[in-house]
């Protein structure tokens, strides 16, 4: 049987609902928030009513409604903080990660744990946060103390424009654990860079297609480009909603309809990878982690969509690409 592995136990892939593919409701700390305190989000009271906006939005869909918080190891992850919104947030499912983010956010990485120990040690810290239970510490040293809580996806980030010899490390400690464990790659690509690098390298390495995602690739938004990606037989993942700096949601609209006219509609993820403060309701803007089944999805059906695909978007496709394959 499929399963996806949620913090609260691993369940039949159905039971997840509408999947926001990529977002963030807990970081305390790290590198990102010393870089922009607006990354901070450490209050388990903002991050529940964050959450419930998004099942309350999911609810017009499906039965429940999942997240998937990719912030990933030494980043600030508080697992137990995530716990405690989960268990406060009812037909909630969370999907906590593992991995890495890009070199940049750890700051100064000369000493860092990644440039000392091997690859193979490196997997071995992942593979135990997905099979054992995530570090209460986030790796953040030198005591390791696992909780009962594993992590159901594991994150690659790459700089923009190249893959760093830091990140190519980490890369291959990713490729490793996914293929001991079978569980699944979403990645960060930096402005939509490097993202058919990202999905060839993982292939060679040995990571099955299906089980790779290529993320925030909405912020090159080159139908052509990402096609290639999509041919190799990897999913894309679209967040960035309501970036009006950077672009408006039509782009997003435009990438759905020309992907999908490409058959390559179930290859397409949702996030919103509402990361910041300023971009949750919670702290007082007008959308949020539910930016997908309240607005978009909903904007969708408005713009001539069919209802099957945009069901495929918010559920089907996360429901399929979240499910662990045999490990090796
Ligand atoms: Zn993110």
């Amino acid at each position: 049987m499929s399963f996806a592995r949620t913090i609260f136990g691993d369940v039949p892939t159905d039971v997840l609902g509408v999947v926001n593919c990529h977002d963030h409701l807990i970081r305390v700390g790290a590198g990102e928030v010393y870089l922009d305190p607006d990354h901070s989000l450490a209050d388990v009271g903002k991050a529940t009513e964050e959450a419930s906006y998004f099942v309350k939005a999911a609810k017009a869909w499906a039965a429940s409604g999942t997240v998937v918080d990719m912030c990933p190891a030494n980043c600030g992850r508080d697992i137990r903080k995530l716990v405690e919104v989960n268990r406060a947030t009812p037909d909630l499912h969370v999907i906590a990660a593992t991995g890495f983010h890009r070199e940049h956010v750890y700051l100064e990485t000369t000493s860092h744990w990644v440039n000392r120990y091997s690859v193979n040690q490196i997997a071995d810290l992942l593979i135990e946060d997905i099979e054992s239970g995530i570090d209460a510490h986030d790796y953040s040293g030198p005591l390791v103390e696992r909780t009962q809580y594993r992590a159901g996806v594991i994150k690659f980030a790459s700089a923009y424009g190249k893959i760093t010899d830091w990140e190519e490390k980490t890369l291959r400690a990713a490729a490793i654990a996914s293929i001991k464990t079978g569980c699944p790659i979403n990645t960060h690509t930096t402005a939509g860079t490097v993202a058919l690098e990202q999905a060839e390298r993982l292939i060679s390495l040995g990571v099955p297609a299906g089980r790779i995602a290529i993320g925030h690739v909405q912020r090159n938004a080159d139908v052509w480009y990402l096609s290639q990606i999509t041919r190799l037989g990897c999913y894309l993942e679209l967040d960035g909603t309501y970036r009006i700096k950077y672009l408006p949601d039509s782009s997003r609209v435009h990438l759905v309809r020309e992907l999908g006219k490409l058959g390559f509609g179930q290859q397409l993820l949702l996030g919103t990878d509402s990361g910041k403060k300023s971009y949750q309701k919670a702290y007082g803007s007008v959308n949020g982690v539910d930016f997908d089944p309240a607005v978009f999805a909903p904007r969708l059906l408005a713009e001539g969509f069919e209802r099957d695909y945009v069901e495929d978007l918010l559920m089907y496709n996360a429901q399929r690409f979240f499910a662990f394959g045999d490990p090796k």
